[in-house]
């Protein structure tokens, strides 16, 4: 449970099609179970729960009033209201097939057909983008809506029971943005025949001198200096390593040099996080998975286990490879963001503990959703001022749920010509992630 100091019974009355919440006051919160009605309409669909995925105009955005308060939510199942009575209060939505249906990824666990050309659920099948809540924690909203109708039939306010947390996170996709030579012409390549822009090739030309005259780093190795501006706010950095080795698919560097290991080394000193970022190919392929955790284990010693991290390309597909990672015995895995848009692809920015669809059990695993990538934000948000003003309301909406807010920065995007714009910002978001004006008081 998220709030301090409640105590309630819950009963789910089949007869009456109601989930009963009741409180030690006497007093009862009704949720109207709208998925007991649909069992024998959905009877043909071959899964064992009920249901259906709604459709777009089922999608409704309501309000509830409470005391002159109102509080926007997302109707997914059952009717958007509610009807308060003297010791009653019973709402027409079914929050908690609304909850499910989210927390769960119902909709991609029943669609393995839907892939876009990385084999990922594409973000514009899913009900969130179509029907444009992706940037709306409906089940945050949800748990915002029990605090608020138990508070007034306790006439106490309930407070939550969860602080605000942030996570910094970077996915070490490449060390060297300039080695081997050849990957350093292209670029160089790029910068002229892509980007057209004859300044940008100098730039690349000068690091690529001085990189392998070793006397500068190379503009990916800026691995200090995100753990510098993670300090400053108080917080230690995420590293996820790929551990790839030569010859297979998507190699970009071996783990087992010692150049990356004594990047992971300096990290590890510095009291920072080191984490797994599982390859390209992993998914389908739990023998590879393991090859590759087992490596990093292996560089990181038995005294530091290695319990977190997040699939390369966001390459999630469910349940398999929540069943991956759960198998793998890790405890936490963040690759639950949208591609292209920032948001809450599971409807909440709260860690949570995965319902596996297939097996119909919980699992050990916890999922940290994602919610900002600076690569979809860009996307979405091309223009540095929107850019910026959108992760501020990212911020802001996560802290408004005493949530958590996890930020994914590759170390790639920081010494980038395409970044050098929005990567000027990086400092000051890390410091408003931390020093945001706490809405609480707003609720
Ligand atoms: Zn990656």
């Amino acid at each position: 449970m998220y709030f301090k100091d409640v105590h309630l019974e819950f009963e789910v009355d089949e007869q009456t099609e109601i989930y009963k919440f009741k409180l030690d006051n006497g007093k009862e919160l009704h949720i109207h179970d709208f998925t007991a009605a649909c069992d024998e309409n959905f009877a043909q669909i071959s899964t064992p729960y009920p249901g259906e995925i709604p459709k777009i105009d089922q999608v409704q955005f309501a309000t509830l009033e409470i005391d002159n308060e109102s509080l926007p939510y997302v109707s997914l199942f059952g009717q958007p209201g509610f009807e308060s009575f003297e010791n009653k209060f019973h709402l027409h939505t079914d929050i908690i097939a609304g909850s499910f249906f989210m927390l769960s990824g119902f909709e991609e666990f029943m669609q393995p057909e839907v892939k876009d050309e990385h084999g990922r659920f594409s973000d514009e099948a899913s009900l969130a983008v179509q029907a444009e809540f992706t940037h709306r924690p409906v089940v945050n909203e949800y748990i915002e809506m029990l605090r608020r109708i138990m508070s007034k039939l306790r006439d106490k306010p309930f407070a939550y029971l969860r602080e605000y947390r942030t996570f910094v996170t970077h996915d070490v996709d490449e060390i060297y943005r300039l080695r081997p030579l050849s990957k350093a012409m292209k670029r160089l390549g790029g910068d002229l025949l892509v980007r057209r822009n004859l300044k940008e090739a100098f730039i690349t030309l000068k690091q690529t001198v001085l990189s392998f005259l070793t006397v500068q780093k190379d503009p990916a190795d800026i691995f200090d200096y995100f753990m510098d501006v993670s300090e400053k706010y108080g917080l230690y950095s995420h590293f996820y390593f790929i551990c790839g080795r030569p010859g297979e698919e998507d190699f970009q560097y071996d783990i087992d040099s010692p150049k990356v290991k004594n990047i992971i080394q300096n990290i590890r000193s510095r009291r920072h996080h080191i984490g797994f970022h599982a390859s390209y190919g992993t998914p389908g392929d739990f023998n590879q998975f393991t090859t590759e955790l087992k490596r990093l284990q292996k560089v990181c010693g038995s005294d530091q286990k290695i319990t977190e991290g997040r699939q390369h390309f966001l390459r999630l597909r469910i349940p398999d490879v929540w069943q991956d990672w759960d198998n793998a015995k890790l405890k936490v895995d963040s690759s639950m963001g949208y591609h292209n848009y920032w948001g809450f692809r599971r409807g909440i920015c709260y860690e949570y503990p995965v319902f596996d669809l297939a097996k119909g059990e919980k699992l050990n695993l916890l999922e940290r959703p994602l919610i900002v990538m600076e690569v979809a934000l860009k996307r979405q948000f091309p223009d540095p001022k929107d850019f910026k003003n959108q992760f501020f309301e990212a911020v802001n909406t996560v802290r408004k749920y005493d949530g958590d807010f996890v930020l994914l920065w590759h170390n790639s995007n920081i010494n980038h010509p395409y970044w050098r714009e929005h990567a000027a910002f990086y400092e000051e978001l890390v410091g408003f992630m931390t020093t945001a004006i706490d809405n609480a008081e707003d609720r």
